[in-house]
């Protein structure tokens, strides 16, 4: 599935670039998007839902950088934002508003005065006060907004509990039994068009019996609206599909497909998707050099250039990346070994225990970093946030620049010089 990142006679490349070249044009830390990559697996997604009306709108908090969001749109794509910052980025993209859909369980305000302004395709709404406060937006800007509700089927996800959003105890959606009464509220109240439900449980999903589980829920809910006599539209079945990682594998987006179709026969809606990882994940990586390889007691590290703050999930969530070496080889005296970063914290780390043989100056690839990647980076401990650069065939450009030291403190001032 993600022939981008392979050996060539013993050197990993990203499409045809070896990775070396890469940290030697660019520097390291450095993140690596293959176009291709993310090409591929958007339309993976669009093949797997063939002949069905269906409206992939990419998860844009999984890797908002321009040139991803460029790529998917001109690919026709939709987005999923949650934020009006994301929605800006859309825009600068050159993203299409009409095809954006607002997730997330607390909209502020100017955020929802902005995507009223573009018209977004919908707002998922996630509680009772939102309902009332987009109302008075809507009534406010003299528009209509189309919103879906988005229940929560109480249902485990299956991945880290930080990533669940589909129990009933979690801040996320509007529990099954509350959501006809807020169905009726909908109904009443000016400004809004209800045309939808939506759901999305949570990420990093192996299995799909949840999913489906889910999704029974959310037809059951969707007929009993459309049996009221609402007019719905589409029902989103939202994103989460894991990806391969640790010899785990994932579902893939054609197992995917018939699970949420089979789900959802019958209901004669349109179906909107908000895929994230599954898109961005494979199709990136990070790039650190090693600088020191230290002999601890009863553990050995290499410690690299990059660190937490670049990628912050095996911190977060002990999340696995692989960690491939620049050139492949044997490695006779590869031996267990802690790949660690500079940031001065014991959680800083990248992978434990891997079997790698370096020595410093070794370039290393993390696997998967193009999803919750440089998004979650950070300045901690004054660290300049890497570059991103994105490789198209034998041509790799930098899509964002690595930051300067001086750009640490911009927006900063002392005290005595700081405006009032
Ligand atoms: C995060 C999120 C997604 C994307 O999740 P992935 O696991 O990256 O596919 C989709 N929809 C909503 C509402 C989200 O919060």
């Amino acid at each position: 599935m993600n022939p981008a990142f392979a050996y060539r006679e013993g050197r990993l490349h990203a499409e045809d670039v070896p990775v070396e070249d890469l940290a030697a044009r660019f520097g390291t830390p450095c993140y690596v998007y293959s176009r291709g990559a993310l090409e591929a697996r958007y339309l993976a997604f669009v093949d797997a839902f063939a002949g069905h009306p269906v409206r992939v709108c990419y998860a844009v908090k999984a890797n908002g950088n321009l040139a991803v969001l460029d790529v998917l749109a001109g690919h026709g794509a939709g987005f999923d934002i949650v934020s009006g910052g994301e929605l800006a980025r859309v825009l600068a993209a050159g993203g299409d508003p009409q095809r954006v859909v607002f997730s997330g369980a607390c909209k502020l305000e100017d955020e929802i005065r902005a995507a009223l302004a573009q018209d977004i395709a919908c707002f998922n709404v996630e509680s009772e006060p939102e309902l009332y406060r987009l109302s008075e937006l809507a009534v406010e800007a003299g528009r209509e907004a189309r919103i879906a509700i988005r229940v929560n089927p109480d249902v485990e996800a299956g991945g880290h509990r930080h990533i669940s959003t589909g129990r009933r105890e979690h801040k996320f959606g509007i529990a099954l039994e509350d959501a006809g009464s807020l169905v009726v509220r909908a109904m009443t109240l000016p400004g809004l068009k209800l045309e939808g439900v939506a759901c999305h449980i949570g990420s990093q999903m192996m299995a799909l019996e949840p999913l489906a589980a889910a999704l029974a829920q959310v037809a059951d809910f969707a007929r009993a609206v459309q049996a009221d006599g609402v007019a719905l539209r589409h029902v989103d079945a939202g994103g989460g599909l894991g990806i391969d990682h640790h010899g785990q594998v994932a579902p893939t987006p054609a197992q995917y497909a018939e699970v949420v179709l089979g789900a959802l026969a019958g209901l004669g809606l349109d179906i909107v998707l908000e895929p994230g990882r599954a898109i961005a994940g494979p199709a990136g990586l990070l790039l650190t050099r090693v600088a020191y390889v230290k002999q601890g007691h009863g553990r050995k590290f290499a410690l690299v250039d990059a660190a937490m703050n670049d990628l912050l999930r095996p911190a977060l969530y002990e999340a696995w990346h692989d960690i491939l070496p620049a050139r492949a080889g044997a490695a006779p005296d590869a031996e267990p070994i802690d790949v660690v970063g500079p940031v001065c914290e014991t959680g800083d780390f990248l992978g434990r225990d891997r079997e790698l043989a370096v020595v410093p100056g070794d370039l290393l690839a993390v696997a998967d970093g193009g999803a919750y990647g440089f998004v979650m980076s950070s300045n901690y401990n004054a660290r300049p946030r890497a570059c991103e650069v994105m490789v198209a065939g034998a041509e790799a450009r930098v899509v964002r620049r690595r930051e300067t030291t001086e750009e640490l403190w911009r927006g900063e001032a002392r005290f005595k010089e700081a405006l009032p």
